[in-house]
């Protein structure tokens, strides 16, 4: 920086150090957490809509931090991916998820599914094909009971390298599933290059869906389009009775949201699968 006039130089100067240095605690902190394994997963349940079972789960990642309190993945993942942590903590959350399932499928329930988010960032360097190979093999879950969610934006990055690791994945046995879908760029084009199993509908769409028309014609839209091509699909952010009435009306097989259940602490999530057995 140069100086540019008295005073105004040592005030921002003095701004922008406050703002970086609080950006460095945050870091550290976030590094002390991975590395001292204190991260924790919440687990949402993810409903068939025509039975309302749970069929599977969606793991979100959590951090208590000791002064600051819980702190929202939304603001610490994307910190993560631009201080280089993300892989670290990607590869602790698929460990973490895949040994948890296990517990859950060991305790009767082994046709659970579990659903892992994958950053752009962590194919980058491909080290996610081993983080997810040795998930498998330290918990011994089938790799069809594993889903990996990836947002459209996984796609934008160096399309060949990316599709060779997702080419890769899909050998393994896992599944893949684009989260948020219709809020990337879609160009649908990857939808011939690789083979996903399942679409999640963006919540932004499923929210207004009872009294927006355009946001209902686009949920039509993205269901049929799912369907055609023979994958399965799930609404997020379903918050009403209302909705999720409409969404088995338009025939949409999967949904996610707080009318059925907020992401859970794993011995919650287990009471409510206990809940669901016939006995
Ligand atoms: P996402 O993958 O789209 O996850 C769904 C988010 O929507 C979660 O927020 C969930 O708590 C919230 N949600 C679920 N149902 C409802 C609902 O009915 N209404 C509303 N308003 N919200 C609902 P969360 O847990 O704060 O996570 C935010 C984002 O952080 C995730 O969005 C995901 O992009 C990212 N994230 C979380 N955990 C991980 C992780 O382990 N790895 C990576 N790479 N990203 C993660
Ligand atoms: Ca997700
Ligand atoms: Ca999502
Ligand atoms: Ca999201």
């Amino acid at each position: 920086a140069k100086r540019n006039g008295r005073g105004t130089y040592q005030f921002a100067n003095a701004t922008m150090n406050e703002a970086a240095l609080e950006r460095l605690r945050i870091e550290a902190a976030l590094r002390t957490a991975i590395e001292s394994d204190t991260l924790r997963l919440e687990y949402q349940p993810l409903i068939h809509l025509p039975s309302g079972r749970i069929v599977g789960t969606e793991a979100l990642c959590r951090w208590d931090h000791p002064e600051r309190g819980s702190i929202p993945p939304g603001l610490f993942i994307p910190i993560a991916e631009d201080c280089g942590l993300i892989e670290a903590l990607g590869g602790l959350v698929l460990r973490k998820a895949a040994l948890q399932l296990r517990a859950w499928h060991d305790a009767g329930h082994p046709e659970l599914m579990m659903s892992v988010n994958l950053s752009a960032r962590q194919f980058q360097r491909g080290v996610v094909l081993k983080q997810v190979e040795d998930a498998l093999a330290i918990s011994g879950i089938s790799p069809d009971r594993l889903e990996l969610e990836l947002t459209e934006s996984v796609l934008l990055h160096d399309g060949e390298a990316v599709m060779a690791v997702l080419r890769r994945l899909k050998a393994l046995g896992v599944k893949l599933s684009i989260d948020d879908f219709g809020t990337g760029y879609s160009s649908f084009a990857y939808l011939r290059r690789i083979k996903f199993d399942k679409i999640k509908i963006d919540q932004s769409f499923v929210r207004d869906l009872i009294d927006d028309p355009d946001n209902a014609a686009i949920v039509r839209g993205v269901i049929s389009l799912a369907l055609s091509l023979g994958l399965a699909v799930l609404a997020e952010g379903v918050e009403t009775e209302e909705v999720a009435q409409r969404l088995r009306h338009l025939q949409c097989t999967y949904a996610q949201g707080y009318h059925f259940d907020r992401p859970l602490r794993p011995e919650v999530f287990a009471q409510r699968l206990q809940s669901l057995r016939p006995s």
